[in-house]
């Protein structure tokens, strides 16, 4: 039985850290290591890094850490054809294994080393999945892997 609290905890420093990122008071870089600090911190504990990095799984691309408008392409990498220890390594590559149509292709044709890797995936993808799973909410969600955000 595995920590949820652990990962609870972690999400809400990550909605701390983009609040910050998006006031403009710290740099996207400076987000990126803390993000990928609060993902690995469950691992104190028998904690979930999904639930960790939750807050940024629907509109944040994990290469260029972009906000993604609603209704534009946000692939996942574990909805690629490839097999759990190839989607592991490329979930490990980015930070919340979402990809923008951009640096999807750029991941994709270098793991691959074949230029045309990436749009076939993202053909493969949109025939095998449902719209909501590689389109981006374009916002965040407005709670901690379903429990309701403390005021602030
Ligand atoms: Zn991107």
């Amino acid at each position: 039985m595995s920590c949820h609290d652990i990962g609870l905890g972690m999400n809400s420093v990550v909605r701390t850290v983009m609040t910050l990122l998006d006031e403009g008071r710290i740099t996207k870089d400076a987000a990126k290591v803390l993000v990928n600090s609060c993902r690995n911190g469950v691992n104190w504990c028998d904690g979930n890094e999904g639930e960790a990095i939750d807050y940024i799984t629907g509109c944040i691309c994990g290469r260029c850490f972009n906000k993604i408008p609603k209704g534009e392409k946000l692939y996942y990498v574990y909805d690629t054809s490839f097999s759990l220890s190839d989607t592991d390594k490329l979930f490990d590559y980015t930070l919340n294994g979402r990809l923008c149509k951009e640096c999807f292709d750029l991941v994709i044709n270098e793991f691959c080393n074949d230029e045309k890797a990436g749009e076939r995936e993202r053909n493969y993808i949109e025939e095998h999945q449902k719209e909501e799973d590689y389109l981006s909410t374009g916002e965040y969600p407005d709670h901690n892997n379903k429990y309701r955000w403390p005021r602030d």
